[in-house]
Formats: structure tokens, C-alpha cells, sequence
């Protein structure tokens, strides 16, 4: 049902636009600056360019923000893979025996490398974890957050409402966790 995003601009924002099964409009600026918008199937373009400008403030701030955060990032050095594997296999090592069941008694793979948009990838099919080296320069409260966050993905692959329940069914506060998270 997803077509491919089109280009529009509205309010002088240019933005990402497709139509989807979805009820209302959403509005979305992502890490990298770029305004994404989704609109149900059937609405007219002019009335989801009016949503957009009528956004436009809001826009531009949440834009300077994500480039403000970009540009401290990249400003960032690069921390060690090898430390950063080693404290992330030992956080690993405290979340796996809930799941151990699952995962048929075997430990999954677990990877480091530089990812620029997310701080982990869980592959359930290859019993694999990646782990952003970046999540390395977070709050270990946060970092313990990501490493339960994908091992709960061997469980529920999808963020569905199940999936929410199983993070905070081993971290209440996941929350509070995730904020501490940051570009
Ligand atoms: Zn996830």
C-alpha cells in the first residue's frame, strides 16, 4: 500500500510526502533535518500542504535542532570498538538468561559498528544483535535500554503494543531510559 515519497513543499518546508493506511496526518522531523509526512489515502494534497504550513514554525525549529545535534555528533571522536564490544557483551551477558529459552540456549551474535541512524539492529532469523558504536558515548542507563530493546526483538519482532510490554516487563522504567539518550 506504501508508495514511494514525493517531494513537496509547503510554507517554504520542503518535505517527504506518501499516502498511507493511516487515519490522520502525521508530521515527523527526522535526525537528519528532513520533514517526512504521511497522510491518509484518500486526502486532498492541498489540505496536507495546509497541515504543513500551518506547521511551519514548528518545522524549522525542530530542523535547527536536528542539525544543531548532527553537528555536535559528527564533532564527536569516534569511541573504541573493541572497549565498546566489551562492555556492550557484558551488559549482554546480564540480559540474556531471559531470553535464554527462546534462543534455544545459545547466546546471539553480537556486533559494534558505526550506524548514524539507529542505536541497534536485531536480526532474530541470525540470532544477531548490532549495537551502534556511538550508543558507546551514552548513559550506560541508556545503553542497558537498547541491549534489553533488541533482545526483546527475539521475542516480538515488530513495535507493536505486545512488543512495549515485554521491554517494560524487565525495564519499568524504560522510559526515563530512552531520554537519556542522545544524537
Ligand atoms: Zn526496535
Amino acid at each position: 500500500m506504501e508508495q514511494t515519497a514525493q517531494r513537496r513543499t509547503a510554507g517554504g518546508v520542503e518535505y517527504e510526502f506518501v499516502r498511507k493506511k493511516v487515519k490522520n496526518i502525521n508530521l515527523r522531523v527526522r535526525a537528519d533535518g528532513t520533514a517526512a509526512v504521511s497522510a491518509p489515502l484518500r486526502m486532498p494534497a492541498a489540505q496536507v500542504d495546509a497541515f504543513v504550513a500551518s506547521r511551519a514554525e514548528w518545522i524549522r525549529t525542530a530542523q535547527a535542532k536536528a542539525r544543531a545535534r548532527a553537528d555536535a555528533a559528527a564533532a564527536r571522536p569516534v569511541p573504541d570498538r573493541a572497549a565498546a564490544l566489551a562492555e556492550f557483551t557484558r551488559m549482554s551477558e546480564l540480559v540474556y538468561p531471559l531470553f535464554a529459552e527462546e534462543l534455544g540456549g545459545q547466546r546471539p551474535a553480537l556486533q559494534v559498528r558505526s550506524m548514524k541512524s539507529r542505536w541497534g539492529v536485531c536480526s532474530p532469523a541470525k540470532r544477531q544483535i548490532t549495537l551502534a558504536l556511538e550508543l558507546y558515548s551514552q548513559p550506560p542507563a541508556a545503553q542497558i535500554y537498547v541491549v534489553v530493546h533488541e533482545y526483546c526483538h527475539f521475542r516480538v519482532p515488530n513495535h507493536s503494543p505486545a512488543f512495549w510490554a515485554e521491554v517494560e516487563r524487565i525495564l519499568p522504567d524504560w522510559k526515563a531510559r530512552r531520554r537519556l539518550l542522545r544524537p
